[in-house]
């Protein structure tokens, strides 16, 4: 089998093309939906993103307000700085851009963000309705993935699904959106024993590790979703974590990396931002 390709770069578009007509609605009725993006520090990685984000945002008529704030800023000035932002009506959406420099709690930061305005989908409120159902804000990437999945046409009931890697931003609410998809769900991490056994088994692959090749094409059971969250640099290049080559053998459908889940977290984002200046109104 030669596995179709999950274009998330299309897909990404798609979602933009929706979000940006929901804000034209929002618009007509007189709200501008806004984000706010706090950056910390002047980590360059961290700069990028916030800037893919703005450029994003700008693209489907979301105003953002930038705040950048140098990495000596204290724990309590950022706090402030945040309930600022949760007291003002014209803020819709605000994303605190991690990592934070090692001073600040980021469960402290993120937990001061309104539940109503968390567009990452990380607050404690969130995190719990997306457990119990039904979810509010969903976390991005895992919003991204499952809209992916979607475009498969497969069914996920009674699917075994494979989620390597438990972090809360990508692994733990991933597992929990297939869960609620109805899928029988594992949960796969650094202390899991006998990973590609595992893999062997699943019909949906979910690898968000960060370590490149670490999921084999050989584990990979013909017929297979793969959704390959990981983004490493290798020589200069972006990969995931799953041997892409070997797994499209298998695999009935994969994403690349990049043009994968990458564009999907962002289109998402924006989504997020739509839905929480909707639920403003
Ligand atoms: P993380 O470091 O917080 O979590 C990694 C997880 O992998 C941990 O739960 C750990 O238990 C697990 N793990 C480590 N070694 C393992 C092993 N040998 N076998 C099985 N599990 C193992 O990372 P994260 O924030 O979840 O991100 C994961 C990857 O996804 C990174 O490459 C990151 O850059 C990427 N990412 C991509 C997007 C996107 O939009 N495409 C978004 C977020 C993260």
């Amino acid at each position: 089998m030669t596995a179709r390709i999950l274009d998330g770069r299309a897909v990404g578009r798609e979602v933009l093309a929706e979000v940006a007509e929901r804000v034209r609605a929002l618009r007509a009725r007189g709200v501008a939906p806004r984000l706010a993006v706090v950056l910390v520090g002047d980590d360059p990685a961290s700069a990028v993103y916030v800037r893919n984000k703005g450029r994003r945002a700008a693209e489907v008529g979301i105003d953002t307000v930038d705040l950048r704030l140098p990495a000596e800023t204290t724990e309590a000035d950022l706090l402030g700085r945040i309930g600022e932002l949760a007291g003002d009506p014209s803020v819709h959406g605000i994303l605190v851009q991690l990592p934070l420099p090692a001073h600040v709690d980021p469960q402290r930061v993120l937990r001061a963000i309104p539940p109503e305005k968390d567009v990452d989908g990380f607050h404690p409120q969130n995190m719990g309705q997306l457990v119990l159902g039904p979810p509010a804000l969903v976390p991005c990437t895992p919003a991204g993935c499952m809209i992916l999945l979607d475009r498969t046409g497969i069914d996920l009931a009674g699917k075994r699904a494979v989620v390597v890697g438990r972090s809360n931003i990508v692994g733990k609410p991933m597992a929990h959106l297939l869960l609620a998809a109805d899928a029988t769900v594992t949960i796969a991490h650094s202390r899991t024993r006998d990973l590609p056994s595992l893999v062997r088994e699943a019909d949906v692959v979910v690898a968000a590790v960060g370590r490149p090749g670490l999921v084999k094409g050989a584990w990979i059971r013909e017929g297979a979703v793969v959704v390959d969250v990981g983004i490493n640099r290798v020589d200069g290049k972006l990969v995931g974590d799953v041997e892409f080559a070997a797994a499209a053998e298998r695999a009935a459908w994969i994403t690349p990396v990049p043009g994968g889940v990458g564009p999907m977290t962002i289109a998402c984002l924006m989504r997020n931002v739509a839905a929480a200046a909707e639920a403003a109104v």
